[in-house]
This record gives C-alpha cells, sequence and structure tokens, in this order.
C-alpha cells in the first residue's frame, strides 16, 4: 500500500547522476579537506510526490545495488569505509560473546535461585554491565555524524532521483545553490 509521508523540514529531491556537493563539510560546514563515501542501498522504492502516478515495476533494475557518492568533508568527520567497518564487526562480536555469558550466567543464577540460594549480587553487575554495553553499541550503529548530516531518505524505482535530508541548514543552503537547476525542495513522498 502506498503511504504518504511528510517531512516539516522540505527535503531535497535531485537527480542522483548529477549531485554536486558544495566543497564545506555537511556536518560542521568548514573548508573540506578530504572525501568520504556516503552509501545507500535503494532498498524498498520510493516515489516523490510529482511522480506519484508512476506505477512501480515488481522488480526493478535497481534491486541490490549500492550506491555510493564522493561527499567532501573536513579533516576531523572524515571516516575511511575500512575503520567504520572495524569498529561495527567488533561491536557485533563483543555484543555475541556478551549474550553467551549472560546466557550461561542466567542459567547459574537460576539454579541458585531454585535451591533457595537466592539470585546472586554478581548476576546484577553483569546485567547493568551487558545494558551499558547494549546502549553503547546501539550508539555505534546508529551512524557516524556525517551519516546523519547526509540523510538519505530513498530513491525512485529507477535511481535516477534521490531524496536527501541534510540536517545543516547552512550546508543545505549552500547546497541548493549549488545545485540550482536540478535540486527540488519537497514536503512529502509517497512510499510504496
Ligand atoms: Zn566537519
Amino acid at each position: 500500500m502506498p503511504r504518504r509521508r511528510e517531512f516539516r523540514d522540505p527535503i531535497i529531491r535531485i537527480s542522483a547522476d548529477r549531485i554536486r556537493f558544495p566543497d564545506l563539510c555537511p556536518v560542521c560546514c568548514r573548508k573540506a579537506a578530504a572525501h568520504s563515501i556516503v552509501a545507500a542501498q535503494p532498498g524498498s522504492q520510493w516515489q516523490g510526490a510529482r511522480d506519484a502516478y508512476w506505477s512501480r515495476r515488481a522488480s526493478g533494475p535497481s534491486h541490490g545495488i549500492i550506491r555510493t557518492f564522493s561527499v567532501p568533508v573536513c579533516n576531523s568527520h572524515f571516516i575511511s569505509d575500512d575503520s567504520e567497518w572495524r569498529g561495527r564487526s567488533l561491536c557485533m562480536l563483543m555484543n555475541g560473546i556478551m549474550v553467551a555469558v549472560l546466557l550461561f550466567a542466567t542459567f547459574v543464577a537460576g539454579g541458585s535461585y531454585w535451591q533457595g540460594r537466592g539470585v546472586p549480587s554478581w548476576y546484577a553487575y553483569l546485567l547493568t554491565l551487558f545494558m551499558i554495553m547494549a546502549i553503547g553499541s546501539g550508539l555505534m550503529m546508529r551512524g557516524q555524524p556525517l551519516q546523519r548530516a547526509i540523510n538519505i531518505i530513498g530513491f525512485d524505482s529507477e535511481v535516477r532521483y534521490v531524496w536527501l535530508d541534510l540536517k545543516n541548514r547552512e550546508y543545505r543552503e549552500m547546497f541548493l545553490s549549488e545545485n540550482r537547476v536540478n535540486a527540488e525542495l519537497v514536503s512529502w513522498i509517497v512510499t510504496t
């Protein structure tokens, strides 16, 4: 079922091949000194306000493609794909180990409880530690400042147009003036 999604701050609709990113960092608006890759997978298909009448093909040519954009950034917000990937996989590994430890500890604590000796005090410490780690990895998985500054809302069914939510207002103004011919502000989209 097509659904309408509204945005309080209008988002940008732009031809994916014609994007010109300003020579500023999207996070802090300082002069850019490097390039970082922002990637998105056109998964579920999106249709913009103007394209709402388009009929969607069952499986578009876009399926499974990862679309990347090379974005100028400052030195402090530069991220290499490598370090991010390493950080995330380490995070997942640690969580896996922690879940296994917690499961084992729950058996031990449960056994002690059923034998009438109560829940051991170390179990509470372990639970607290687990919670801290879960919150920490949640923050990490939420993505880097760059991903939040350039939020890729979606693509049309042909992956010719992309909808971007740029968080930094100053950067957004610069982006719009840089892409005056191609960019268009929309305040709602239709998702299928
Ligand atoms: Zn920056």
